[in-house]
């Protein structure tokens, strides 16, 4: 496994619980990623919905993180802060409301419960709001992790179930021969391998176009505020178009996200800092009283129709390929590792992953003409 984020140390997972002892290397830490940096929003879905493949993804993964939350606390006696908190999409100016009620309409389509809130409904629920909101919708079953913590949970439970964890170990590249890597050429040397699988977030289409396979992975950089206060401010993720607050049970509150095509430049600009706070005060102004304990940047691994990539690079016998996941690589990872694992192991993937196929963009001739490379 060639990349230790949440993609990578689930896959180990679903791969372990099957018999198969891995190796995840990772060029720093495990986990301290994109994956470390996201802000661990899950969906709010009560079964597995198989109305569209993003859909069935996300239903799934939804309803595995209920079971690999418990399944990870016994194994590891270790919280990976999995609570169902709910949420409320907010509208501060009349353009956002058409967005939020287009929103409703796709929530009902999916299955998703959610109910109008008014005005006196949603200062009785959270009344730190800013008090001018034009509209507001209750979305009940809204979940997040603490993604810290699920990683480190993942990264203990796969320790426990023998597979070899490698930090601080860089991956040149790979060496292949015919239709098979052979070996994976890190900075140490030489690693024999069997299978192999690059979840390696945003540097996957890197690593793949050495072997002139076009699979684009184009890094989005998000800076996060982290907020902390003296008690908790609001109980509910609190989501305005594409920004949101997510409260922490410890009187923490994270607002994210910005967007930026920065290449793979993870340092926080003051500018980017600022929208941020700014943004924050509007929604919940009572964080004027809050300070501001940290913030970071993180790189979401794209891809060119915002789907994730998973499954067999055709041009190859033995390498996988799972990247790509966006803003929802937190969300989509237990079901993007049970397809894989379950492909890996020669079994039924259990679903329908041609919408995720690394050869959709240009049928099977991904590979970049020899001119094009060097
Ligand atoms: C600010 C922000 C907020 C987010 N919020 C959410 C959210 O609320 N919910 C959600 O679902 N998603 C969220 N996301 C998206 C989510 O974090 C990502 O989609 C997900 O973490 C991608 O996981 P990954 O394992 O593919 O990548 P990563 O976590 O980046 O892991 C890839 C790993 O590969 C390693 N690696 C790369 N190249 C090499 C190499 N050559 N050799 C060895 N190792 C290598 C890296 O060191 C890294 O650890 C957010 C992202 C950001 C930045």
């Amino acid at each position: 496994m060639i990349g230790g984020g949440v993609i990578g140390l689930s896959i180990a997972y679903s791969l372990a619980k099957r018999g198969i002892r891995a190796t995840v290397l990772d060029r720093q830490g495990m986990g301290r990623g994109a994956s470390w940096a996201g802000a661990g929003m899950l969906p709010p879905f009560l079964c597995r919905n198989p109305i569209s493949p993003m859909v069935e993804l996300r239903s799934w993964s939804a309803v595995l993180y209920r079971e690999w939350s418990a399944e990870l606390r016994e194994r590891t006696g270790q919280d990976n802060g999995y609570r169902v908190c709910g949420s409320i999409e907010i509208a501060l100016e009349p353009a956002e409301v058409q967005e939020i009620k287009t929103a409703a309409g796709r929530w009902r389509v999916e299955g998703i419960r959610y109910e109008r809130l008014a005005a006196q409904d949603l200062q009785n629920l959270e009344p730190a709001l800013n008090p001018s909101c034009l509209h507001a919708f209750l979305v009940p079953d809204r979940a997040q992790i603490r993604n810290p913590w699920h990683l480190r949970a993942l990264e203990a439970a796969n320790r426990s179930l023998g597979v070899e964890i490698i930090p601080d170990l860089l991956v040149h590249r790979l060496n292949v021969q015919g239709r098979r890597v052979i070996s994976i050429e890190t900075e140490n040397g030489r690693l024999s391998c069997g299978q192999v699988v690059v979840a390696a977030g945003a540097w996957s289409g890197g690593l793949l176009k050495e072997l002139r396979i076009e699979l684009p992975t184009p890094p989005l950089k998000g800076q996060m505020v982290l907020f902390q206060h003296d008690h908790a401010v609001v109980r509910r993720i609190i989501e305005r178009g594409k920004m949101y607050l997510v409260p922490r049970m410890d009187g923490r509150i994270l607002m994210g996200a910005t967007e930026e095509d920065a290449g793979f430049d993870t340092r926080t600009t003051q500018e980017g800092q600022q929208s941020l706070i700014g943004q924050a005060l509007t929604i919940c102004p009572a964080l004027a009283q809050a300070k501001v304990e940290q913030s970071w940047a993180g790189l979401r691994p794209g891809s060119l129709d915002t789907r994730p990539y998973l499954g067999l690079i055709s041009e190859y016998d033995n390498l996988w390929v799972a990247t790509g996941h966006k803003r929802a690589g937190l969300q989509l990872a237990p079901a993007s590792a049970e397809v894989i694992a379950n492909l890996i192991i020669g079994h039924d993937p259990g679903m329908d992953l041609t919408a995720f196929s690394p050869g959709r963009l240009s049928g099977s001739d991904r590979t970049v003409p020899e001119s094009k490379h060097g």
